[in-house]
């Protein structure tokens, strides 16, 4: 069953209403109040870096693609610099924001009260050993994006270029030979792959899974001089799911979204000790909200420790010897390369969520891969733990794993919108 990385992974049938229960009742709406507050909308990435794999890659044009720049972060904590006392009215910040961003103050021209403050948000960032490529925070061209300014929906981004980018994750870096062209069963017990690449392959096709029901959910559906609707597209979902459409690979792609829930949600349940520590504050300055948030968040983790079939991933890695150090080694350059990849995802607003995603699957693998560290915890200074998360990591771990979520509840809403359509 997908719930252990043990066996053949696909064979048995899998308790998928309990997870759908979980996720859409006690999670979904929880998460989705956290990742609106300030602390985890605003995300610092840099879409600039160049491609490091090739070089022949094509400007995209499309203007979904477009991610709209961040005015509303530099001008929300300069604002509160100066009003601290106002700081809970955030119309106020918005309707000040708005003037600011007519006067086309953006990223780059901060004051030094925005840099003093922004600097303040570094303090209480820490980091240590990674799975994952994170962006230099003091490059000049990393900016902060807004997330609820740029969703992740449908953009139009396809064909080759994109084909290109999943290719090179499946057959370079995927620990299998697999072409888009022609999918091959990776889980097929004849693959010869240990549990560990096979768990790799299941987390990569769950995250393709995820992004194609996020375009699917959110698709251009129409769109004139005044307005675009959005909504779902239930045959776009069914051309990429349906099990007769896809000759079969459809559910197999949505159980790898279910297994990286498992994964992202075990690590969740794992790293409650750090969040619980009296040091660790959600920091943005604004301290009713800040510990209303950090409420929020242990009362999320807590629920998310309850859940009752959590994944084990014990069997992963398993022993000390050479050869499980070196798995695990290639394990993590691997994944490294991956989160590389996405800056040559040519469509912006693709590479943004992208990154996103690489990198909070990537902090979530770091989590399930520290357990000595995490155990230590409650023994080492508030100060300086031993395990540590840097606040990119920790924006990035939420927002992935509420997009998995999401992608969860949108299954629910896509079967009750077949089933009216069969009736
Ligand atoms: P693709 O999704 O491109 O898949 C290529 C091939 O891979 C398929 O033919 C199939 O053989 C195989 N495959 C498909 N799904 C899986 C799976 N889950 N597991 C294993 N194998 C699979 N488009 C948007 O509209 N919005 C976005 O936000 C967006 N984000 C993207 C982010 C990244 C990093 C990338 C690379 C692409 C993104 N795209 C996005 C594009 C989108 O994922 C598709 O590539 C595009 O819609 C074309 O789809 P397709 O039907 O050609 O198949």
């Amino acid at each position: 069953c997908f719930c252990q990385v043990t066996g053949t992974l696909d064979d048995c049938a899998c308790d998928v209403e309990t997870i759908d229960r979980f996720n859409n009742k006690e999670i979904f709406p929880k998460l989705q109040k956290l990742l609106s507050s300030d602390y985890f909308r605003f995300y610092k990435v840099n879409l600039n870096n160049p491609c490091p794999f090739w070089t022949d890659h094509s400007q995209c044009g499309l203007k979904y693609c477009a991610v709209k720049p961040c005015t509303l972060a530099p001008c929300v904590f300069r604002y509160r610099v100066k009003y601290q006392r106002y700081s809970e009215a955030a119309s106020q910040d918005i309707e000040e924001c708005e003037k600011a961003e007519k006067l086309g103050a953006v990223n780059g021209s901060l004051s030094d009260e925005t840099r003093q403050a922004l600097q303040e948000w570094k303090k209480h960032d820490d980091e240590s050993d990674r799975f994952c490529m994170l962006d230099d925070e003091d490059s000049p061209k990393s900016q902060y994006v807004d997330l609820l300014l740029n969703p992740e929906r449908f953009t139009g981004y396809k064909g080759p270029e994109a084909w290109r980018i999943w290719n090179s994750i499946y057959e370079e870096n995927c620990f299998k030979p697999y072409s888009v062209k022609r999918p091959l069963n990776p889980l097929a017990s004849n693959s010869g792959l240990c549990v560990e690449k096979r768990a790799f392959f299941r987390l990569i096709s769950g995250l393709h899974a995820s992004i194609n029901i996020h375009l699917s959910a959110r698709y251009l559906l129409d769109e004139n001089w005044f307005e675009m609707k959005w909504g779902h597209n239930v045959s776009e979902f069914q051309l990429r799911f349906d099990k007769e459409l896809t000759e079969g690979e459809g559910p197999k792609r949505l159980r790898n979204l279910y297994f990286l829930y498992l994964i992202e949600l075990r690590a969740l349940a794992k790293i409650l000790p750090y969040f619980e520590r009296p040091a660790f504050h959600l920091y943005t300055g604004q301290h009713t909200q800040d510990n209303e948030n950090k409420k929020l968040l242990l009362e999320l983790l807590h629920v998310a420790k309850s859940f009752p079939l959590h994944f084990d991933e014990t069997a992963l890695f398993a022993g000390n010897n050479k050869e499980a150090m070196k798995l695990k080694e290639d394990f993590k350059l691997t994944f490294k390369n991956i989160s590389r990849i996405m800056d040559c995802v040519e469509c912006f607003k693709c590479r943004l969520w992208g990154k996103l995603q690489t990198q909070g699957l990537g902090s979530a693998l770091k989590i399930l891969f520290s357990e000595r560290q995490i155990d230590a915890m409650p023994n080492t200074s508030n100060t300086n733990p031993s395990f540590q998360l840097s606040r990119q990591e920790i924006v990035s771990l939420f927002n992935a794993f509420g997009r998995i979520s999401t992608s969860v509840r949108e299954l629910e809403n896509f079967r009750s919108l077949l089933s009216n359509l069969k009736q």
